[in-house]
């Protein structure tokens, strides 16, 4: 626990924010971290916009006194906002939410709607003039991804006479490069930037367009990624996604910061979503969660053939065209079963639905989006499939880990800071890497993972390795508040 003096303020603004909001990884880490800071008693300030999927949670959620009816004017438009307040489900934490019906009340958390930037605007400026109505000096400006990556422009521009925000720094997470939210440039009297639009990159205005993630990459003190290979991995052309040359002009303010994992929520010794609970010593409960989760997804139950879980985001991202590649083939040849969880472009879907079609029994498929599942396929499958063009940090890998599950993973990203090859001559080892990102690795990869099931005596081994290896938030918030702390220094 922190002293007053050494605790430090921190004002968190993120576009989820796990449970209220989420699409992915971005959520559970703003929570995770977040409550990290709060429980070690620093003060942390989050805002969260208040979407139509937050009501449904049915929060106590009360407004703010004196910050009922606030008007902004972006552009032409003009906004009006109210800041409300809840509690993070399960912790202590305020969580503040951007009341806006007329932006945030819409069917899907992100849209493709005309007028993305502004919602996003909104949150990144009412986050700052939060700070300003509530007196609120934070040390530590925290921003995640796109969305708020405008705001460390702002306080170092438009903000910059308000002493409130001398001492502040600004921390950029990138979460995820490949979305940068580039928007034309007749949007810029929307950022309401005044004389400082030309601290945005010039080349960019010439050719019409606005990148928020290159104005955070530009402007932020310090930019974290969210695991150390990934941080290396986006100074390259191959995955800086036209950012690597200026992330390498910024690489001494670069940090890779490996995710954590949230073992509340994630850990089948306690898990109330899972059929049965099992540990390490007594992995009896796993068969049992295997059969149920072969039962619940139409497969044939059999307990003694391999199954390989998939939960994923269907997107280009994820390496499913790799799977579209080889899994049809290995089902031909091989005794194994596959259960997948997962959404996103029509082509995987519908890849994945003509597999459980072909093979029926022995492959299944659950399009939609569903925790409780998620949280089955780690408990139940023998195996986890992740074989991502790229991967930034990943967190089912880390679940599966401590599922005893093993990971079949491409050496990439987070990936390959959380899994270890296993090594038959040795016992060492927590999962299956494979590096080339074609058919071939992941044929190799999926066929020595079902050679190495057939080794009991090894596998068991393998999955008892991966069940010790602890990635939770107390060893890696740890260092965002090391990385926190001595930027304050810097002030
Ligand atoms: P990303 O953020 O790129 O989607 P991560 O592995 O970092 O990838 O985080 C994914 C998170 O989203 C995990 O918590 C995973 O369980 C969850 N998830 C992804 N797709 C689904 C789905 N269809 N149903 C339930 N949870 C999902």
């Amino acid at each position: 626990m922190s002293t007053p003096d050494t605790r430090l303020k921190v004002c968190l603004a993120s576009s989820e924010l796990a449970p209220l909001a989420k699409t992915g990884g971005l959520a559970d880490v703003s929570a995770a971290l977040s409550a990290y800071l709060h429980d070690s008693g620093h003060d942390v300030r989050v805002l969260l916009p208040r979407y139509r999927q937050v009501e449904s949670l049915g929060l106590d959620i009360e407004p703010v006194p004196g910050m009922a009816n606030i008007g902004m004017r972006l552009g032409h438009d003009e906004i009006h906002y109210g800041i409300d307040r809840t509690v993070l489900p399960g912790t202590t934490l305020p969580v503040y939410l951007l009341r806006c019906p007329a932006l945030f009340d819409r069917d899907t958390i992100y849209t493709d709607d005309h007028d993305e930037d502004l919602r996003y605007v909104l949150l990144s400026r009412a986050a700052i003039d939060m700070c300003q109505r509530m007196g609120f000096a934070p040390d530590i400006f925290s921003c995640h991804d796109w969305q708020t990556a405008l705001i460390p422009l702002y306080l170092k521009t438009v903000f910059s006479w308000d002493q409130l925000f001398a001492r502040t720094r600004s921390v950029l997470t990138i979460h995820n490069i490949g979305y940068q939210g580039m928007f034309p440039s007749w949007i810029l009297d929307r950022l309401e930037l005044g004389d400082a639009r030309h601290h945005l990159h010039q080349d960019d205005l010439k050719d019409g367009v606005i990148n928020f993630l290159k104005t955070g990459v530009m402007y932020a003190d310090a930019i974290t990624t969210v695991s150390p290979t990934y941080a290396r991995e986006i100074l390259g052309d191959d995955f800086g996604m036209g950012l690597n040359h200026l992330l390498r002009d910024r690489a001494g303010s670069l940090f890779g910061i490996l995710n954590g994992v949230d073992y509340a929520e994630w850990n089948p010794e306690t898990d109330t979503r899972i059929p049965v609970n099992y540990t390490p010593e007594d992995m009896r409960g796993k068969s049992t969660c295997k059969t149920r989760l072969m039962e619940e997804m139409g497969l044939d139950v059999d307990a003694g053939r391999p199954l390989v879980g998939i939960v994923s985001r269907l997107v280009g991202q994820k390496g499913i065209e790799l799977v579209e590649q080889v899994v049809p083939a290995m089902l031909e040849q091989r005794d194994f079963a596959i259960a997948v969880l997962g959404s996103g472009e029509r082509r995987y879907e519908d890849f994945f639905n003509w597999l459980k079609d072909r093979f029926p029994g022995r492959a299944s498929y659950y399009q939609g989006f569903s925790n409780e599942l998620a949280h089955w396929i780690e408990a139940g499958a023998d195996m986890f499939l992740m074989p991502s063009l790229y991967e930034p940090c990943g967190l089912n890998q880390m679940y599966s880990l401590k599922y005893g599950t093993v990971p079949i993973v491409r050496e990439t990203g987070g990936l390959a800071d959380s899994v270890q090859q296993a090594d038959p001559s040795t016992g060492r080892g927590t999962g299956i890497l494979f590096r080339d990102y074609n058919a071939e690795g992941l044929y190799w990869a999926l066929d020595r993972a079902l050679q190495l099931y057939g080794n009991a005596a090894l596998w068991q081994t393998i999955v008892a390795n991966g069940m010790r290896q602890d990635f939770s938030w107390d060893t890696q918030g740890a260092r965002y508040v090391e990385l926190f702390e001595a930027l304050r220094q810097t002030a």
